[in-house]
């Protein structure tokens, strides 16, 4: 059979993306390259969408919750990753889990079912040099295909993503205790978010990096090197009790303006300083640099609440290490998920640097949609800024900073901010906003059925 799209890579954005490319009538090839003779290092199956860890698609609650608010969306567009979930679901309280065998057995018996897909087994090593082209195949790309992708984007644009740092909802950040100054005033002064520590607290807080759980190494994680700029913070914490005071927690040049003296009016430098930089264009989200770590989360919660500023942060991340291929999508591809230097191939996914089921789903969903609008001849508009699709798109096709660009879970820091709106009301406001605007788009009629 002949094909309108290629699509490489039958996971979750793959399958996501070819469902909506066949129920629009266009024939797709769904090339896996499970259950061909290869593997990843974390399926274990050959099913197609298999989830490789937990079984969690997150919060259902669509009125309060942004991946929530994503699980409506995508409802409302026929995804078949939400309709396979619900088929497979198990209580969870307001999560939504999924028994994961149960649900790849139904996205894998859609596709193979559908008239207009073909799956084939077979890896594909190249990035095909003409037709439409989409490219899923996530975190765990196979190397001879990451290695033909970095050819076309350039050498360095694919990145080997090794550690995250915990990112903070700039509302939470107490700044009545932190300040915003760049150290020695650099750049325009108040580049970033500075919070304090005392000697004590400093002790306090190495002790209990040194204590906390740590999550443990897959095998094929514990041969991947740290990069030393990369290093988790626990382990920079292991190697001396100043070594954080002479790295990430530098307080030089940074004057806390509560701790004035007459001799230094304009406030003295602390023990020790956390700091945090703005993460999005917005300035709703900000990273705390230098703390990628493999605390486990709870863990993360705990013991960063306890950083003087930070008692009340919300994280719209954690921190973390895993193996992850993505592209600096917001230098590479265009708002359409294209590749500028090579307008036939999309990307989708999570090798777009969304992070998650759910997100690398709904950029398959609107990448087979846009492919679908592409060959329909018809113009494609992106859902708005304030829904959860639009908000996830555009910080991967541009909002994001480029030079800073890592893999991201929806969240509300993403959406244009509503300050008007108090802050207990904020979450709903955001769902609210986000349904009619949702509806809205839908009910234009310019997005291919
Ligand atoms: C160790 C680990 C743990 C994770 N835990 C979680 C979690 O708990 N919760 C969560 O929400 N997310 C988790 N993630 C992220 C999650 O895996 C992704 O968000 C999601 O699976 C991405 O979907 P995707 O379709 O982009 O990629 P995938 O689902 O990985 O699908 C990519 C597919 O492409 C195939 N493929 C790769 N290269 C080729 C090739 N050259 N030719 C043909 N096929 C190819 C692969 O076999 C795979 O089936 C985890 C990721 C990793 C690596």
């Amino acid at each position: 059979m002949t094909h309108d799209v290629h699509i490489i890579g039958g996971g979750l954005a793959g399958s996501e993306a070819a469902w909506q490319l066949a129920q629009a009538g266009f024939a797709v090839r769904l090339s896996e390259m499970r259950g061909g003779g290869d593997m990843t290092p974390a399926h274990q199956t050959d099913g197609l969408a298999e989830l490789v860890c937990s079984n969690s698609f997150r919060s259902d609650d669509d009125e309060k919750n942004a991946v929530g608010l994503l699980h409506h969306e995508m409802r409302r567009m026929d995804s078949l990753v939400m309709r396979a979930g619900e088929m497979a679901r198990v209580p969870a309280g307001s999560a939504m889990a999924v028994d994961r065998d149960l649900f790849s057995a139904e996205v894998s018996r859609a596709l193979e079912a559908h008239p207009n897909i073909t799956v084939v087994r077979e890896r594909v090593d190249t990035l095909p040099a003409a037709g439409p082209t989409i490219v899923a195949t996530g975190p765990l790309t196979a190397a001879a295909l990451a290695d033909s992708i970095g050819a076309v984007t350039g050498a360095g644009a694919l990145a080997f993503f090794d550690a995250i740092a915990p990112i903070v909802h700039r509302d939470s950040i107490d700044m009545d205790i932190a300040w915003m100054q760049s150290r020695w005033d650099k750049g325009d002064g108040k580049d970033y978010i500075n919070c304090p520590m005392t000697e004590e607290q400093y002790l306090a807080f190495h002790a209990g990096l040194l204590a906390g759980e740590k999550t443990s190494f897959k095998e094929w994680e514990a041969n991947t090197p740290y990069f030393e700029g990369c290093m988790p913070i626990e382990v920079m914490a292991e190697r001396g009790l100043d070594t954080l005071r002479y790295g990430p927690m530098k307080p030089v040049g940074l004057d806390n303006p509560r701790d004035p003296t007459p001799e230094f009016p304009q406030g003295r430098w602390c023990h020790a300083v956390v700091q945090l930089r703005q993460d999005n264009k917005l300035g709703t989200l900000w990273n705390m640099v230098g703390f990628q770590t493999k605390l486990r989360h709870a863990e993360q919660v705990r013991l960063f609440r306890t950083i003087p500023g930070l008692e009340n942060a919300e994280f719209a991340r954690l921190g973390g290490l895993h193996r992850n291929t993505f592209l600096n999508s917001p230098t590479l591809l265009d708002r359409q998920l294209r590749l500028k230097v090579a307008p036939h191939v999309r990307f989708a996914g999570q090798i777009t640097g969304c992070e998650g089921y759910v997100e690398s789903s709904a950029i398959g969903l609107l990448a087979g949609r846009m492919a679908a609008a592409e060959l329909a001849g018809r113009p494609w508009q992106s859902p708005p800024r304030t829904t959860a699709m639009g908000a996830l798109l555009a910080h991967i096709t541009g909002d994001a900073e480029a030079s800073d660009y890592q893999p991201m879970n929806i969240n509300f820091g993403l959406f244009p901010p509503l300050p008007e709106v108090k802050k207990k009301q904020r979450k709903e406001a955001y769902t609210d906003r986000g349904k009619a605007d949702f509806g809205a788009w839908l009910a234009e009629g310019r997005v291919p059925a």
